[in-house]
């Protein structure tokens, strides 16, 4: 039996999954959460030691069974990692130098790495960088448009986030279709608590809505999306918040939240129905966000043969579906509304059959293609 743990462990949470490799089954996973509280686990080496003593009473033991490799999810691989990467003392530096660019995720992530590396020091930790498939966007696609040595200086550009998912979405919509990943034109909407969408080109993403930070692109739950940076100098000015005030505004106050009170997409699809105008606003924003940046993808790629849905909402909410693709006929986009709504969990066509454009429901599964990125350098 061959397996890989992976792990993704955020700032005050562990999530791990076991996975057995040659049929890609979950053994076991779990989440430990209130890391770090007054009267809960103290910390990361704490919460991994935990996971190991649940593995020892209800099996499978991995002392007994060790796994070949325990994959770890690092948020931010900055120009450096465009690759599942094998971790080593240089790797954990520079983990760490980026950290500046993902204060709240690369700590972490390597606390997470430190605390696997204590129990299981003769097990390989590879690192799979959420950036990492967006390595290889164009210089035009990643470039913002300002000062070029100030942005250099401060490492400025666009990276993107969600890659493991935009990759494993892609290569999915590929099998599901039967059609070869190299010739096929796909725009990935992920859309979950954080959302973001890739235009990829033969596999390789050529373009993607989130940038320097998890911040920019389509309409969050609770984060802004695209906004005009002088927004910001404006409240500054005029309003006299400060950096964090305006850090807690974009990340944490705005989006579905602070346009209508309610973060969860069920709630405001819940409430636009019963009439409330705030959320329909919400809504609406959301929608006409998303449809903006299927028309640049299709663009940029010169015509798509997938628009794909995934995540939280994408999976789930055949309105936000059906909203974000309404009047796109004459570029051969169209939801046919009973597949849509069709209470079907798995992956899925919802577009009338011989539309030219195939639109696709495809589960997402981040710690899949982790496991499966760590078997290609372990
Ligand atoms: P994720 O980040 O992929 O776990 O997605 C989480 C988000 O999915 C939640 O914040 C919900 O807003 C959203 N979600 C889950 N189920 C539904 C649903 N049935 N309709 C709309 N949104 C949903």
């Amino acid at each position: 039996m061959s397996t890989v743990l992976v792990v993704n462990s955020g700032s005050s949470s562990l999530k791990y999954q076991l996975i057995e490799m040659s049929t890609e089954s979950v053994l076991a996973s779990g989440l430990i959460e209130r890391i770090g509280q007054p009267g809960e686990v103290r910390d990361h080496a704490a919460a991994f030691q935990s996971m190991i003593d649940t593995f020892e009473e209800k099996g499978p033991s991995l002392t007994e069974n060790p796994p070949v490799a325990i994959g770890h999810r690092v948020v931010h691989g900055g120009k450096r990692f465009f690759g599942p990467t094998v971790v080593t003392d240089l790797v954990k530096i520079n983990i760490e130098d980026l950290s500046d660019l993902a204060p709240l995720h690369n700590p972490a992530n390597l606390q997470g790495i430190n605390a696997a590396q204590k129990v299981f020091p003769d097990i390989p930790q590879v690192a799979v960088f959420d950036t990492a498939f967006h390595a290889t966007l164009s210089p035009a696609a990643y470039t913002y448009a300002i000062d070029a040595e100030l942005a250099d200086k401060y490492r400025i550009r666009r990276y993107g986030f969600h890659g493991t998912s935009h990759k494993f979405v892609s290569e999915a919509t590929a099998e599901f279709l039967g059609r070869s990943l190299d010739s096929l034109k796909t725009i990935v909407l992920h859309l979950g608590n954080g959302a973001s969408a890739c235009a990829v080109d033969g596999g390789v993403s050529i373009d993607t809505s989130m940038g320097l930070t998890p911040v920019e692109g389509l309409v969050m739950g609770t984060r802004s999306g695209d906004i005009d940076p002088a927004v910001l100098i404006h409240l500054h000015r005029k309003g006299k918040l400060d950096f964090d005030d305006l850090d807690e505004l974009l990340n944490r106050k705005s989006g579905l939240l602070g346009l209508s009170g309610r973060g969860d997409m069920r709630d405001v699809v819940g409430a636009a129905g019963d009439g409330d105008e705030a959320a329909q606003l919400a809504l609406d924003v959301y929608l006409h966000r998303l449809k903006h940046y299927v028309g640049a993808y299709s663009a940029e790629l010169g015509g798509v043969d997938a628009i794909v849905f995934t995540a939280g909402v994408g999976e789930n909410s055949a309105p936000v579906r059906a909203g974000a693709l309404a009047g796109l006929e004459r570029l051969g986009i169209s939801v046919d509304p009973a597949l849509n709504e069709a209470d079907d969990r798995g992956r899925r066509r919802i577009s009338p059959e011989g539309s030219p454009v195939e639109v696709l429901v495809i589960p997402t599964n981040e710690e899949l293609e982790i496991a499966r990125q760590c078997l290609t350098v372990v």
